[in-house]
Formats: structure tokens, C-alpha cells, sequence
């Protein structure tokens, strides 16, 4: 890696671990390198350090720790949480929604395929849900509803408190996959009152590969992973201390940041989203504006495509996204923003910038800088443009072509200038 800067706006995709984190991580790379489950001294105080770990990643969601399983990733999180309810009501149905991350796409997929009942919910177009509609589509062999608590394209919040109500009135157990909530919005577990909740730690500055499911005190819970006693018994496997210790570092940062900082990123992310609306003609901001993480903005670009826009901002060293990263090198449009009722062929012109808490006003400044003479361009030469003098007898796939051929010339000058 070379030592240029780079203007990072993708932290919904994954954040720089926290220097803190990584020192509180250092010794058990190193010397405290004994196995949690050994019971001579040497291991016992290894052990200390998971339960420590574990205490204050309750303390940010006002878990009891016995409620806390550490899992491997957000993604292990969500599908565990599903298959224990499938198994352990005998039931056949799960309720989704259709913008989910694709941990819950894609395992509803799977499901379906295995003979299940997936419903996945549709959204309104400013990306809320019909509450009614949920109500309804409960059913007597409905094993679980899980729903996002905010969505990682647009940063809409789900209300789960309600959610969860309508689950328990009707006897159905409930999951939220709260990955994008830590640090930006406070998390309660008691007022949500789900019966799981997922975290993923690569989300607020601690390392990839560790994440947690919360399970409620009392609802049954039947374990994905089968082994050693581990997690106590509902999690085989030798616990990842290392970054289980540097996941309880960040959830002391995450709380300490939630108020101040999460307020200073809000400001950031407006400043950046009200400039580019009101500077760049025919952009629009997509999902609800105040019902949203304060990190988030997701702006359509009419007339260019996204992938266009991104190479040439990661051009300048600028980091952003289209949708997912998990959906990144993929031409199918977001399928968060087409459930939103986007045309595909505005939904290829959308970039998600997501902020934290290492933004800064410079930051914003370079991204205003670049981005409206990177739009103009590519607008310049795009035949979607209605502008464009070539619109007469439009030919899509043509279009598509020559507009790739365009960008490629636009992108050799930009790396010979
Ligand atoms: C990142 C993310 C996940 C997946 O977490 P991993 O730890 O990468 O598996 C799940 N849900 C949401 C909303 C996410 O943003």
C-alpha cells in the first residue's frame, strides 16, 4: 500500500480499527496467548479478558452478558438467529424485508430453495415499511420476522420497538440485524424488545471477523456452530480472544462517541449532501431524510452511472459505493433501491457516501471539490443524458457500450494529466 491519503466515505462498508483497539489487542497477539477454556492460570486469565470483553459490549446494548454470543461475523449472526428459530418452533415461514443486506437476501434464497416460506416485505418509496402489511403477513406457522434496524445503503431506520410489539401479540419471535446502529443511534435491547440482535464488529473499528448475537434471556436458542462448550454451548468453536478483547474496546469507543461526535458526523454528512443537492442539478437524495443514521447519504445522479462516477472519484483517491460492497462488480442495480420503486436505470446512477468518526472538514471539502466536475463530465459525454445530441433512436445496449468506451478514454486522460 502506498502512503497517499485516501478521503474515506464508506465506513458502512467497513471502518478503520480504532488505534485504541488495536493496542488493546496487541498483548493477546502476543503474550496472553492461552486457550480461555484451560483452567490452569495461564488460560483462566485469558478468560478474564473475553468476560471483560463480553461485559462491555452488553453495557452498549443494556444486555445482561449471559445474552451475548460471539459469533464469527455479522452475516453468522443473522443466519443463526434464523436457523434456531426454524428448527426450534418446527415452523416454515420467516418474514423479511426486501432491502435487507445480502446476509438475509441471500439466506432467505437458500431457504426457499430448501422447501421454506420466505416473505420478503416490500418498502414505500421514501424506504419505510407498512406496519399493517407486516401485521398481516404474519401467519399460525411464522417462525420469525427479521428485520434490519437501519439499512446499510440509505441509512433508513426501521422501527423496531413496533416491530417487535407486533411479533410478541403475536407469539412470533423477533431478530433485528443492528450492524449500522452502534455508535450512530443508542441501542436498548430491553425497550426494543427483540429476541436477537446482531452486531458485527468491523462496523465500529475493531477488526473483520468477529461479531455477536444477542439472545434474549429465555428464548430458546439452538446453537449453528456445534462443538466444544464454548459461548456456553450455544457456540462450538475456541473463542476468538484477540478480537473478542478488541471488540470490547470499541464498544466503550462507540459509547463514548455516540453523543459528540455522532453530532459533529451529522453536520459533516449535511453540509455534504445539502451542497451537492443544491450545486449539482438533478440529484436527489434517496430514502427519508430525517428517519436516517446521521452518517448516511445516498444521492442519485441522473444521466451517469454509478460505477463511472466511482472509478473516477477513486481516481482522486476518494473511497465511496455503489449499494453493498457486497454487491460491488455486479451491474444488477441495488436491489434496496429498486424495492424503494427506483427505475434500474436511475438506481445505476446512485453513490452511497457514508461518514465517521475519522471524517473531517477537510475531507468534505476535497469531495465537494472533485465531485461536480467529475458529474459534469460524465454527464458531457453521457448518451443518457437527454441533452445529449446523439439522443435520437436510442440504443440501450449501444448506449451502455459506447458510454463504457467513453469512460475509459475520460479515464486514461484523467491518469495522464
Ligand atoms: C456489514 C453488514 C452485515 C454483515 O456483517 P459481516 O460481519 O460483514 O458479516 C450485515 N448486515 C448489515 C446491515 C451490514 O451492514
Amino acid at each position: 500500500m502506498s502512503q497517499r491519503k485516501f478521503y474515506y466515505f464508506d465506513n458502512n462498508a467497513t471502518t478503520r480499527i480504532a488505534p485504541e483497539v488495536s493496542q488493546a489487542m496487541q498483548p493477546f497477539l502476543t503474550e496472553f496467548w492461552g486457550n480461555p477454556s484451560s483452567a490452569y492460570q495461564f488460560g483462566a486469565q485469558v478468560q478474564k479478558h473475553v468476560e471483560d470483553a463480553r461485559a462491555k459490549i452488553a453495557a452498549l446494548i443494556n444486555a445482561d452478558p449471559k445474552e451475548i454470543i460471539f459469533t464469527s461475523c455479522g452475516t453468522e449472526s443473522n443466519n443463526s438467529a434464523i436457523h434456531s428459530a426454524l428448527i426450534s418452533t418446527g415452523k416454515k415461514h420467516v418474514i423479511t424485508t426486501a432491502v435487507e443486506h445480502s446476509a438475509n437476501i441471500n439466506y432467505g434464497e437458500f431457504l426457499r430453495k430448501q422447501g421454506y416460506d420466505v416473505t420478503f416485505l416490500p418498502v414505500e418509496p421514501d424506504g419505510s415499511l407498512d406496519l399493517h402489511l407486516l401485521e398481516k403477513s404474519i401467519r399460525p406457522d411464522t417462525a420469525i420476522v427479521s428485520i434490519m434496524y437501519a439499512n446499510n445503503e440509505t441509512g433508513v431506520i426501521f422501527p423496531i420497538e413496533e416491530i417487535a410489539a407486533i411479533c410478541r401479540s403475536k407469539g412470533v419471535l423477533c431478530h433485528t440485524d443492528a450492524v449500522q446502529v452502534p455508535g450512530k443511534l443508542k441501542i436498548d435491547v430491553k425497550n426494543l424488545g427483540v429476541d436477537f440482535l446482531s452486531l458485527s464488529a468491523h462496523k465500529l473499528h475493531a477488526p473483520k471477523g468477529i461479531g455477536l448475537l444477542y439472545v434474549k434471556r429465555r428464548t430458546k436458542y439452538l446453537p449453528y456452530i456445534i462443538g466444544g462448550h464454548q459461548e456456553r454451548g450455544k457456540r462450538g468453536g475456541t473463542e476468538n480472544v484477540p478480537y473478542i478483547v478488541g471488540f470490547g474496546r470499541a464498544a466503550d469507543l462507540a459509547t463514548e462517541f455516540l453523543h459528540d461526535e455522532n453530532t459533529r458526523v451529522r453536520a459533516l454528512r449535511d453540509r455534504l449532501e445539502n451542497t451537492i443537492l443544491s450545486t449539482i442539478p438533478n440529484t436527489f437524495r434517496n430514502g427519508s431524510k430525517e428517519n436516517r443514521l446521521p452518517n448516511t447519504t445516498n444521492i442519485a445522479f441522473e444521466f451517469v452511472e454509478a460505477e463511472a462516477i466511482l472509478l473516477l472519484l477513486d481516481g482522486v483517491g476518494i473511497c465511496a459505493s455503489s449499494g453493498s460492497a457486497c454487491t460491488t462488480g455486479s451491474l444488477d442495480p441495488s436491489h434496496v433501491l429498486t424495492a424503494m420503486g427506483l427505475t434500474p436505470m436511475r438506481a445505476r446512477g446512485c453513490v452511497r457516501f457514508s461518514l465517521g468518526i475519522y471524517n473531517t472538514d477537510e475531507d468534505v471539502d476535497f469531495l465537494l471539490k472533485h465531485i461536480k466536475p467529475i458529474i459534469e463530465r460524465l454527464r458531457a459525454i453521457s448518451p443518457l443524458n437527454p441533452e445529449h445530441p446523439d439522443n435520437t433512436n436510442y440504443d440501450i445496449d449501444a448506449a451502455r457500450i459506447k458510454h463504457e468506451q467513453d469512460l475509459a478514454e475520460a479515464l486514461k486522460d484523467e491518469k495522464a494529466a
